[in-house]
């Protein structure tokens, strides 16, 4: 007789990503929106044998597949994605929804340098993963195969717009004074002009919002001027 299905599976991550977002608010919500964003990921015992990377450098973009690990383990079948402004609903297999069954997420990303003197290391750009993210596996993207531009993209027919982003006086000090300053200076204006705030909180402009990028807690404000343009402030760092 035919064997049964499988009913359940169980996966080993195969590492840990390290990255430049402790939390997940504020991540953009695909890679590539900010290529300032750095990642590195960790290959754990076994599968960080320098073996199981050999020929990986010769590309320059990756697929992980990693696990939603923050996301709670119930899933709905509609959800509201922020694209649509959090109201309407669509089916959660239309959607790269984190609240998923699985939790699975897949996510293309650069590899600037591969590391191999101790163990494996991934350095990554442009990853939308939160530190301590597990990551399932590693594929190299094929350009030819799968890079479909003219491709239908349903409620996410392009990249968000940006919002401009300026510093205050005192975050521009702030900024200065860090060794890291003209990365990190990068990183918030990509982070911010993909206005994190919630959809449902735009407009209450007085309210001073806050972003965790590395090891600095970014505080942020709304201001709209005369001609109803808005833009986000840094006000603090
Ligand atoms: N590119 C992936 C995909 O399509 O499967 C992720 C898309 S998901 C909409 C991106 C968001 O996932 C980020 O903005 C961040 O808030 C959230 N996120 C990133 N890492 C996560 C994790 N380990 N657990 C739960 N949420 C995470």
């Amino acid at each position: 007789s035919p064997c049964p299905p499988d009913r359940s599976v169980e996966l080993t991550p195969i590492g840990h990503i390290s990255s430049d977002f402790p939390d997940k608010f504020g991540i953009p919500r695909q890679p590539g929106l900010a290529d300032a964003a750095r990642a590195t990921l960790i290959l754990t015992p076994p599968y960080d044998d320098p073996l199981t990377v050999r020929g990986l450098e010769a590309f320059s973009h990756l697929w992980l597949t990693f696990l939603f690990h923050l996301s709670p383990q119930r899933w709905t079948p509609l959800v509201r994605p922020p694209r649509l402004g959090g109201n309407a609903r669509i089916g959660v297999f239309a959607s790269r929804s984190t609240h998923r069954p699985n939790r699975l997420g897949q996510s293309l990303v650069e590899l600037a340098h591969l590391d191999t003197t101790d163990g494996v290391c991934l350095h990554l750009r442009g990853a939308d993963l939160v530190d301590g993210t597990p990551v399932l596996d590693i594929k190299p993207y094929l350009p030819w195969a799968e890079s479909r531009p003219a491709a239908r993209a349903g409620f996410a027919p392009a990249a968000p717009d940006l919002l401009p982003v300026r510093f205050n006086s005192s975050a521009r000090a702030a900024l200065a004074a860090r060794p890291d300053a003209t990365s990190l200076g990068e990183l918030i204006q990509q982070v911010l002009g993909q206005d994190p705030r919630p959809a449902y909180r735009r407009g209450g402009e007085e309210r001073t919002y806050g972003v965790r990028l590395r090891d600095v807690d970014v505080r942020f404000r709304a201001v709209t001027n005369e001609q109803g343009l808005t833009r986000l402030e840094v006000v603090e760092i």
